[in-house]
């Protein structure tokens, strides 16, 4: 039983991959080694702008409304073929101090970065298990392994999605499919923007001091690059990473 499983991963190749956030950022760059690396890419996300400019096959979709979610695989599937790995990489931060965390961020926060991974993930679940091999991977954080503060929701979030990537890996370690997480620290992407800005209202700091704090959580000194997110992403979806299931892929230079 376990040797067939290992012949059908030795022919596996992804050919359809679903990147949520494509359109900017870290999911822009996976989206483009992917489709170089000579696979079918269909990116997602809220705003047509950033993705129309990536000029990949793109749908229009919120990650948290599951109907929208189905709706956008369906179109995607009918397009390009049945998905065989999905990059679930729709995030967002939301920074204030735990007494200023509304109900409402606090759900906000759950919804784009857990529920909108459950969704993508369980939209592509069934086509995986029926062809016996596919490609779950989260782009969780370092925020999903270990405290930072005055991100609560953001950290707690994470967490949730390298629970639920642990999870379904050992669920689903039978079946041909692999889930994984990828954990970077900073990035120097439209999301790391935020953060500079946040402590440059909150502390007075100049934008250049900000990016020098939060470069020195690397013990590298530096910003991971989003070419390093996207080859780790292409490892975990390569036959050569048949038997990595339930990792969370630290990108941080040893910080955690
Ligand atoms: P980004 O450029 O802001 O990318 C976030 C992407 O997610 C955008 O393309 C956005 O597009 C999409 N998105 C947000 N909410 C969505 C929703 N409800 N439905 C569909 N798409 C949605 O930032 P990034 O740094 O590349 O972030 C990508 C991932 O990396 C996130 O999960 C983030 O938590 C993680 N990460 C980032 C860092 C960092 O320092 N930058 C570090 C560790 C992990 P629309 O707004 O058009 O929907």
């Amino acid at each position: 039983m376990a040797q067939s499983v290992r012949t059908k991963n030795a022919s596996y190749r992804p050919g359809h991959v679903v990147v949520t956030g494509g359109g900017s950022g870290v999911g822009a760059a996976i989206a483009q080694a992917v489709a170089s690396a000579g696979d079918r890419v269909t990116i997602m996300g809220r705003r047509k702008e950033p993705l129309v400019e990536q000029g990949l096959p793109y749908q229009i979709c919120d990650v948290t409304d599951e109907a929208a979610v189905r709706q956008a695989f369906a179109a995607a599937r009918a397009k390009q073929g049945r998905v065989t790995a999905v990059i679930a990489n729709a995030g967002a931060a939301h920074s204030a101090p735990f007494d200023k965390l509304t109900a409402l961020d606090m759900a906000d926060m759950l919804a784009v970065n857990v529920t909108g991974v459950f969704n993508v993930w369980q939209a592509a679940l069934a086509e995986m298990k029926e062809a016996g091999h596919g490609r779950l991977i989260s782009v969780a954080s370092t925020a999903g392994l270990k405290g930072y503060p005055y991100v609560a929701g953001y950290v707690a979030a994470k967490h949730g999605v390298v629970g639920l990537t642990r999870a379904l890996a050992l669920e689903l370690a039978r079946t041909g499919i692999t889930v994984n997480a990828i954990c970077p620290g900073f990035i120097d992407t439209p999301l790391l923007e935020k953060s500079i800005q946040n402590i440059t209202q909150s502390t007075g700091k100049t934008a250049e001091e900000a990016h020098a704090i939060l470069q020195r959580a690397s013990p590298q000194n530096r910003f991971v690059q989003v070419e390093e997110v996207a080859a780790a992403a292409l490892y975990l979806m390569s036959d050569a990473a048949g038997s990595v299931n339930g990792h969370t892929l630290s990108l941080s230079g040893g910080d955690v």
